[in-house]
């Protein structure tokens, strides 16, 4: 067992590893510019185990590993994890840090698989506590055209498939998108997207492998590049994340190393096992985002001095009202847990759906109320370098004072602008929209687990008792 340091991971990431960005080849992440935000950010995950031991922490006798990697095997264990994954997004501003997602992906191995795919998921599992491993999960393919199944597309490469196969290996091919943390991960583990069918054995494949490993290339999308400075960007320049097409050409996996090899049946429950932790994660680090977003919007009332109308008044309700509902729904999903099979407790899948759901669909109605409450500001402020510059300084200070002094008012305005505007912004509204699954896939899963018995018991109670008193009536009773 073992607890890394945050620089023990960063000295980890050196590698061999095939990085592209934008067009060229980056031979050592940890000594590109671009990238530094981002592993700092990551680092969280490891620094956490400093600053909050008593969280991130665990140890079932065989001495000390990641909180994050405990097996959740009671509702206390999922309450505990929420609380875990709460405090190290607060620490990264609200933003997802590094080891949440691989322990989703980690779970739902242990908890969907049976004989030799449990047993290597097993193996890989104490691997991962016992040298403390970052991971980053690809689990969404390319799918090309999204009304055909894997067999059907028109490049069989549009999913990752089985290309070949000997007594040792598997060999795989194709691309996953939208890889967070593939950069700056040591591992990466490859779950299923989708349900298949039998024509679809290819592709229901799921294992783990080094990043280094040959024929895994990774082309990191420079969303957010550049270097935007602390006025201006109070969260967005202190953290971030890299996420990347991520394409196998022809990987050789040892078989020791795969969970899912051509069984097309357990395809769709192992990407649905990842799922129910993975939303139970989402809307844990999202709680420090609404507070960001409940808090900002009553500083920035007060700042511009309109605290007390009544618009202003009911905005805030519908704010809180908002945050605290996605709050309620995350505490009850850990509340109703239930045993998700192999002795793995899982989130109440109907509340985590939930959670995530109402967190989605209502994030772009909350950022559009802060933007009412700030002002045009948010698009048309001064930036950090003319608050830097004495003169220019006085300017702004005199005319743009409300009630508050003007740079409290200023940093408000551009915190406001890093969440809802902007590049940051811009990426958090997608992040909103479709990271965890899309708000169609949330629908689905809360039709799929919502149990219609009592409600229709209801019903059918209603209109037995009236059809009874009807009879009565009849017979003059
Ligand atoms: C910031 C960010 C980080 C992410 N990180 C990761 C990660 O680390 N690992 C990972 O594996 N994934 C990750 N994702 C991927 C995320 O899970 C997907 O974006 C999400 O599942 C939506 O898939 P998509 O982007 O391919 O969009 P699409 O699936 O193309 O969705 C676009 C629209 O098409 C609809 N649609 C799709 N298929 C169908 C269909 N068959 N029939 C009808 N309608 C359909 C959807 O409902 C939606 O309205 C991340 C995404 C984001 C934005």
């Amino acid at each position: 067992m073992a607890i890394r340091t945050a620089t023990a991971y960063r000295e980890g990431l050196r590698d061999g590893r095939r990085v592209v960005y934008q067009g060229k080849q980056v031979d050592d992440v940890t000594a590109f510019g671009e990238f530094t935000t981002a592993i700092a950010h990551s680092g969280l995950a490891y620094e956490i185990a400093e600053r909050h031991p008593e969280l991130a922490i665990a140890d079932d006798g065989d001495g000390p590993y990641t909180a994050f990697y405990k097996v959740p095997r009671t509702a206390e264990d999922i309450v505990a994890r929420g609380r875990l994954i709460e405090t190290v997004s607060r620490m990264g501003a609200g933003t997802i840090v590094l080891k949440e997602v691989g322990s989703d992906a980690l779970f739902a191995l242990l908890r969907a698989l049976s004989g030799q795919g449990h047993d290597n998921a097993v193996e890989f599992y104490r691997h991962c506590c016992a040298n403390d491993v970052a991971l980053a999960v690809a689990q969404t393919d390319v799918k090309g055209d999204r009304s055909l199944p894997p067999h059907r597309q028109a490049d069989p490469d549009l999913y990752v498939r089985v290309v070949d196969e000997d007594a040792d290996s598997i060999t795989v091919s194709g691309a996953k998108v939208h890889t967070s943390f593939s950069a700056n991960a040591d591992e990466l583990i490859v779950l299923p997207t989708r349900a298949m069918g039998h024509d679809d054995a290819d592709w229901a494949v799921s294992f783990a492998i080094p990043m280094d490993t040959p024929g895994l290339t990774l082309y990191v999308s420079p969303y957010l590049h550049g270097e935007p400075n602390g006025f201006e960007h109070p969260i967005s320049s202190r953290h971030k994340l890299l996420e990347s097409l991520t394409v196998f050409d022809n990987v050789r996996v040892p078989k020791a190393r795969v969970f899912l090899n051509r069984q097309p049946e357990l395809a769709g429950p192992l990407a649905l096992a990842f799922v129910d932790y993975h939303r139970f994660t989402a809307v844990n680090y999202k709680l420090p985002v609404l507070d960001l977003l409940v808090g900002a919007a009553i500083e920035m009332a007060q700042a511009n001095g309109i605290a007390s109308a009544g618009h202003v008044k009911t905005k805030l309700t519908e704010l809180i009202t908002y945050a605290e509902t996605v709050r309620g729904f995350a505490d009850l999903a850990a509340l109703r847990s239930i045993s998700g099979g192999n002795d793995v407790q899982l989130p109440d899948p109907l509340a985590v759906n939930m959670a995530k759901y109402h967190f989605a669909h209502g994030f772009h109605a909350a950022t559009a109320t802060l933007i009412d409450l700030a002002g045009g500001l948010v698009a048309t402020g001064p930036g950090g370098d003319d608050w830097a510059d004495p003169q220019t300084r006085r300017v702004l200070a005199k005319y743009f004072a409300a009630a508050a002094p003007a740079e409290e008012r200023l940093r408000l305005i551009h915190l406001i602008g890093d969440i809802c505007t902007g590049q940051w912004g811009g990426y958090q509204s997608v992040l909103a929209t479709h990271a965890e699954g899309s708000l169609e896939a949330e629908k689905l899963q809360i039709s799929r687990a919502f149990d219609p018995t009592r409600a229709r018991a209801a019903v059918a109670q209603v209109l037995r008792e009236a059809a009874t008193s009807d009879q009565r009536d009849a017979v003059g009773v």
